[in-house]
């Protein structure tokens, strides 16, 4: 089974790691940089991204994370693990570290103040079975994607209508939103069977 760590300083890391191992992957935690060791993927949970930089950064933890998502290893973030994927950010402190390797701008917490959280469908490229369940809760979006980045899916109708909410660039993919939280496991399986695949 691909070994698929989960970043563990914050978050829903529960979350992850139940869906994950319904997926046939074995899941580890992972909060100092030995445990990065061995691992076929990482998951970056949704949660509070200037808090789980802050804390990457204090363990000693980012540097190790960029140089693994760097030299290849599968990475899936969701919502606060999409801004930490993010090479470039919008709305985030001045200090906000980030790990990257995906080419995008992502603006923290875009779909406004007053909407904390929704839900809509979402068409993902590369998931079958029709539109996903996607649960937005103080999301971010990706404002601009480079060449080498695929986008995955967009908000369809609403105020945000078009804003691109899944992108994947080589191994690395994120969603705005948090397939975790829904039951519905099809962009798990995606990426653990995309950890397969690189293994
Ligand atoms: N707004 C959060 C942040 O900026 C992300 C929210 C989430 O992960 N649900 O990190």
């Amino acid at each position: 089974a691909p070994r698929i760590g989960v970043l563990a300083l914050q978050g829903d890391v529960r979350e992850h790691r139940a869906v994950l191992e319904a997926q046939g992957a074995r899941t580890s935690a992972v909060r100092r940089p030995e445990e990065l060791d061995g691992l076929d993927g990482l998951v970056l949970p949704g949660g509070e991204s200037t808090t789980i930089a802050k804390l990457a950064h204090r363990w000693g933890l980012l540097e190790p994370l960029r140089a693994a998502v760097r030299g290849g290893l599968p990475a899936y973030g969701s919502c606060a693990g999409m801004i930490l994927l993010a090479d470039r950010l919008l709305d985030a402190p001045a200090d906000q570290q980030t790990i990257g390797g995906l080419d995008v701008t992502v603006r923290r917490n875009a779909f406004g103040r007053q909407v904390d959280s929704f839900e809509s469908e979402v068409d993902v490229a590369g998931v079958p079975g029709g539109p996903v369940h996607a649960v937005f809760i103080r999301a971010p979006w990706v404002e601009e994607a480079g060449e080498q980045v695929q986008v995955l899916g967009r908000v369809s109708g609403g105020p945000a209508d078009g804003r691109i909410v899944a992108v994947r660039q080589g191994s690395v993919v994120a969603t705005s939103f948090h397939p975790e939280l829904t039951g519905d496991t099809r962009l798990h399986r995606l990426f653990v069977e995309l950890v397969r695949a690189a293994a």
